[in-house]
Parts: C-alpha cells; sequence; structure tokens
C-alpha cells in the first residue's frame, strides 16, 4: 500500500546525518530537534501554536483534556472513520455520537450532525477521511449557533487546505478550535515510530494543552492538573524536519496517482471514483484540496470481497477502510443508535475499497492495477 523504502532513499543522507548526531548528543528527549520541528511546522500550517505529542491517539485525547470536557458531555462524531476518533471519547467518559457520513465524499453529514445535537452536546470532532476536509463551512457555522468546539481529526489530511466560500483557503487542522494530527509511518507525513501533534490558534489553550502533555506541570514539579506523558521524541522529529520540506510535493505525487486512478475508471459502470468536493475547481491539474491519505473507490456491483480477493491473488495490496461501521463494533455498541440513521455507513463499508497510494507509484503500475481491477470487474 506504500512504499516507504523508496522515500527513505530520497532523504536518506539527512535523516542518517541527523539521527547519528542526536546519538552522540543523547538529546533524546526534548531535544533542539524537536523545537525546530514544532515550529517549522507552525510556519507551514500558518498556526500559532503546534503542540507535538506521542501520538495521533493521544492529541486527539489531549485536545479533549485541553478544552475541559467532562464526563456525560457528548461529542459527536462520523460512525466511518478508524476507531481512535470514538476510542478517546469513550476513554475520557464522554459519550460518543455517531452520526452518518455522505456517500459521495466520505465525510460528516452535516444534516445528521444537526439532528444529533441536544443540550448536552459539547463538540463536534469532523474527520477529514482519507485526506479531504469535511465541510468546515457548515460544521463552524452549527458550532457557532449551539456554541460547541470543533475538534478537527486531521491524521489522515496534513498538507491539505479547505477552500471556504467565501474564498479564503486554510490548513487543514487550523480550522477549528483545536486539530490532532498522526506521523504515523504511513501517514502523509510520517516518521520512523510514533508521533503526533495537536494545533490551535488560541493562546489559552496551547499553554493548557503543554501543561497536559507534560504530566500537568506548568512548573516543573508542580502538577497543577491531571496530565499524560507524551512526547514526540527527537529522532521522531529530525525524520519529520528531513520530510516537512517535501510534504508539498509528496502530496503532489499523490494528487497525480490519483488523476491517473481516476482517469482510468472514468467511464466504468461499477467503479465511483473518490469525488474531490473543494471548491478549488476540480479542472485544475494540482491542488493541495485532497491529499489522498488513501484513495477510495465504490464498486457497487456487490464484487468488492470478490476483487479483494482477486487483487491478493494477483499481489496487488489493497485495504478495506473501513470494514464495519463504529457503531456496530463491540466496544462502541449503543442502545442510542437506529440502524436507520446509518444507510450510508453501512452501505460504503461494502462497497469500498483502498487501492495502492503513495509518493513512487509508477505509470506502469497504476496502468497494472487498473487494468487488473476493469479486467476483473467486467468479466
Ligand atoms: C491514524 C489515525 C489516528 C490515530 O493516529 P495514531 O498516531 O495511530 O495514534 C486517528 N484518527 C484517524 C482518522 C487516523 O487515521
Amino acid at each position: 500500500m506504500v512504499d516507504l523504502k523508496g522515500q527513505y532513499e530520497g532523504i536518506k543522507t539527512e535523516v542518517n546525518e541527523a539521527i547519528a548526531e542526536i546519538l552522540d548528543s543523547s538529546a533524546f528527549i526534548n531535544g533542539p530537534h524537536v523545537h525546530a520541528f514544532q515550529s517549522e511546522l507552525e510556519e507551514y500550517l500558518g498556526v500559532k501554536h503546534v503542540i507535538p505529542c506521542a501520538n495521533g491517539t493521544d492529541a486527539l485525547q489531549i485536545c479533549m483534556m485541553g478544552l475541559g470536557l467532562e464526563p456525560g458531555d457528548e461529542v459527536i462524531t462520523a460512525d466511518f472513520t478508524f476507531a481512535a476518533t470514538v476510542e478517546v471519547i469513550g476513554l475520557l467518559q464522554l459519550t460518543p455520537v455517531l452520526v452518518d457520513v455522505e456517500l459521495d465524499t466520505f465525510n460528516i453529514d452535516i444534516e445528521a450532525i444537526e439532528k444529533a445535537i441536544t443540550p448536552k452536546t459539547k463538540a463536534i470532532v469532523p474527520v477529514h477521511l482519507f485526506g479531504q476536509c469535511a465541510n468546515m463551512d457548515e460544521i463552524m457555522e452549527l458550532a457557532k449557533k449551539h456554541n460547541l468546539y470543533v475538534i478537527e481529526d486531521n491524521a489522515q489530511a496534513i498538507g491539505g487546505s479547505y477552500y471556504s466560500k467565501d474564498g479564503s483557503k486554510q490548513k487543514a487542522g487550523t480550522i477549528g478550535h483545536i486539530g490532532a494530527t498522526s506521523f504515523f509511518p504511513s501517514k502523509n507525513l510520517g516518521c520512523y515510530g510514533d508521533g503526533g501533534a495537536i494545533f490551535t490558534n488560541d493562546d489559552d489553550l496551547a499553554h493548557i494543552i503543554r501543561g497536559i502533555v507534560n504530566h500537568g506541570m506548568y512548573k516543573r514539579y508542580y502538577h497543577d492538573v491531571v496530565g499524560v506523558n507524551s512526547r514526540l521524541d527527537s529522532m521522531q522529529a529530525a525524520v519529520l524536519r528531513a520530510k516537512l520540506p517535501k510534504l508539498d510535493h509528496y502530496n503532489q505525487k499523490r494528487w497525480e496517482a490519483a488523476s491517473k486512478y481516476s482517469k482510468a475508471f472514468a467511464g466504468q459502470e461499477h467503479i465511483v471514483v473518490p469525488k474531490i468536493s473543494c471548491g478549488c475547481g476540480i479542472e485544475k491539474s494540482v491542488c493541495d484540496c485532497h491529499v489522498f491519505h488513501q484513495y477510495t473507490l465504490r464498486v457497487t456491483n456487490g464484487k468488492r470481497d470478490d476483487l479483494v480477493q482477486h487483487l491478493n491473488d494477483n499481489n496487488v495490496p489493497c485495504g478495506v477502510y473501513y470494514p464495519v461501521p463504529l457503531h456496530k463494533q463491540k466496544a462502541y455498541l449503543d442502545d442510542r443508535y437506529n440502524e436507520n440513521d446509518f444507510p450510508v455507513t453501512n452501505q460504503l463499508v461494502n462497497e469500498v475499497i483502498s487501492l495502492p497510494m503513495h509518493t513512487e507509484l509508477d505509470d506502469e503500475q497504476i496502468d497494472f492495477i487498473t487494468n487488473l481491477i476493469i479486467d476483473f470487474i467486467n468479466s
């Protein structure tokens, strides 16, 4: 699905030298690379505060702790996403409220959010699934109207942009009150282990969170709040510093691969290619509105599972993200949920398939994959 080795070849000298230097200096935690990466990412994103942490799941949890969400508070998020999003809501004893998504963008459905808002609702967590922003204009409007926090789960869309109705452009993860991301190796900006970060433009919130990530300390050995231990280490920061200047280029390569896939599948009756929903103008040859963390098709003739098997048989990697709606996962079952409220997620779990997507895909590989799929689907 990803070619991390190929990508490493392009930054090998830089990464190896930085890691050797860290080994020599022994500044493994909170070293100069961590601070440098933090400010480089702030500048890249155009956000006032980046707070690095240990992984994307922690980042989400720390966002919710920083906002002071309390047990019983309802948090609305998408039924069709990776479990981390709902997991941290559960861990903090907040009440997860899963809602359906849109069929064409896979992102959280605005009407479904509106319907789910109650007096107990405190926050909405849009997930920018597969690399494309949820409808942030509408989400921010709803949040304002109902006095809710917006926490962006930006684990899959780093480097992407959101083009608002009013023509402004903002980086994914910096639009809501707070954003969380992951630097897991296979993400668009991945390190060589675990890593994550929190983004916000709110000075007070940033201050609170800098304490929370460090055992609730604002002054050494004085613990004002219950915190966690969640750090990005120096080696991961060094890897991320080598990759950050290339992130736009990496995302552009993904866009190009996605365009080639979609072109090859054009006109196929049983295959629906991913929709690019942003107002950037789809005719643009390259745009940063969708950074294609995944390239995800819908197979509409019931042959999705057979296609997975066929690709496996031909040594073409593929993935089903995600095979089970969160509201049907054992850990998150709840009498509050009504099957009729999730028609889209229930459909998507049977139709979606994600194809290899990375920065090193070449035309020959894309041709091979698309021909294999088209021949099989029409057979
Ligand atoms: C990867 C991911 C996370 C969690 O990130 P980790 O760094 O693996 O903890 C959270 N949300 C989404 C949507 C993700 O894809």
